[in-house]
């Protein structure tokens, strides 16, 4: 046992450290392969002195005031910080008592079971159905403080059906967390709902979509009571003045560049899901920028692909909701999309461990 003093209920929790070795072509963790805007590179070479040696705003109000521009909401609806990881952390903390139990589909963000244990919470993993929706019945019947959805989902890169979310939201006791990171890629928008319940909060980065994810940018939008409790539970500060100044100009100068680069994802990602069903395999059709291909033997093929100079991201022990992640035993890899000759690159990665190309 470590001497160190640390909460009981902590002790056991272990850093999340996945394998983020440097490698040739990174497609394993769904951030944006075709770079950043322009604009934003030039807002950062740009950047004053002060920008480093003065505090960034409290609350980064300027952005609030972009971000609700970009959404069509009002700023008062918005909540940013260090990433969506932040918000959803300070949410976690914010709505739920130690001891309380969270409800998550399974599979889904991995990062939400490790929130839930750092704030004294009880995790509950409800497995997804087989068309990879939630099931909203087993989720109510946790009786969960907070149901975490996420749509479309991570891994399984599916969203979800706006009624099953919809019922969840009408007959949960408590606070409902939409993580849609991905949302710019899907054909789902799901952030309306945030509009029209007090205890509904949807979860957004600039991560993805926006290529800033070593900025760190994460926001939320609802109800102006509800935003303003995961500030408090946040903290001042959270994003730096860089990444404000950054994501001013994303969200500016450099929103055509975003649009342009989410409509080629879209493209890229249709490409990837029938190569890779012409291999005789299953891709789960996808809304987000990645691909979920239940295939044996995920962490092994992955370790191949590295030697090769590619990484995508091996799951296994994935529960078996559906046929495809039954013939599997549960295992698959996550491919994320970025342009074309970085995807194909991966395509003869993998088709090295099927023993062709
Ligand atoms: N939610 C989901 C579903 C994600 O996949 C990720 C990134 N992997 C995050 C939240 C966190 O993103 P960030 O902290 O970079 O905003």
């Amino acid at each position: 046992m470590s001497g160190v003093p640390v909460r009981d209920s902590y002790r056991a929790i272990e850093l999340y450290a996945p394998d983020r070795a440097p490698c040739r072509i990174d497609l394993s963790d769904n951030t944006n392969c075709w770079g950043v805007a322009p604009a934003v590179e030039a807002a950062i070479r740009d950047a004053s002195l002060t920008t480093w040696t003065r505090y960034p705003n409290l609350y980064a109000t300027s952005l609030k005031d972009a971000l609700g521009k970009y959404l069509g909401v009002a700023a008062e609806r918005i909540v940013t910080g260090c990433g969506s990881d932040d918000i959803l952390d300070s949410a976690i903390r914010a709505f739920a008592e130690p001891g309380d139990v969270i409800a998550s589909p399974d599979p889904s963000f991995a990062m939400i079971p490790i929130f839930a244990r750092m704030n004294g919470l009880r995790s509950v993993a409800v497995p997804l159905g087989p068309s990879y929706d939630i099931d909203a019945d087993a989720m109510l019947a946790t009786g969960a403080r907070i149901i975490y959805l996420c749509s479309p989902n991570n891994p399984t890169g599916a969203s979800l059906s706006r009624s099953a979310v919809e019922r969840v939201i009408e007959r949960a006791s408590g606070v409902v967390i939409i993580d849609e990171a991905y949302a710019e890629f899907a054909s789902v928008d799901l952030s309306p709902l945030a509009l029209e319940s007090d205890r509904v909060l949807v979860a957004r980065t600039m991560s993805k979509a926006f290529g800033l994810a070593g900025l760190r940018i994460g926001y939320a939008t609802g109800a102006p009571a509800l935003v303003a409790e995961v500030e408090k539970s946040r903290g001042p500060y959270k994003v730096n003045a860089v990444a404000e100044r950054a994501a001013l100009a994303a969200l500016g100068d450099g929103l055509d560049w975003a649009r342009e680069h989410i409509a080629e994802a879209k493209t890229n990602r249709e490409r990837l899901t029938l190569e890779l069903a012409g291999r005789g395999l299953a891709p789960i059709p996808s809304e987000a920028n990645f691909v979920l291909v239940p295939i044996t033997n995920a962490n092994a093929r992955a370790r191949h692909m590295r030697t090769l100079g590619v990484a995508v991201r091996p799951f296994e022990g994935l529960p078996a909701v559906s046929e495809a992640l039954r013939a599997s035993g549960g295992s698959a890899l996550r491919i994320s999309v970025g342009p074309w000759d970085m995807v194909d690159a991966a395509l003869i990665a993998l088709d090295a461990t099927m023993g062709g190309r």
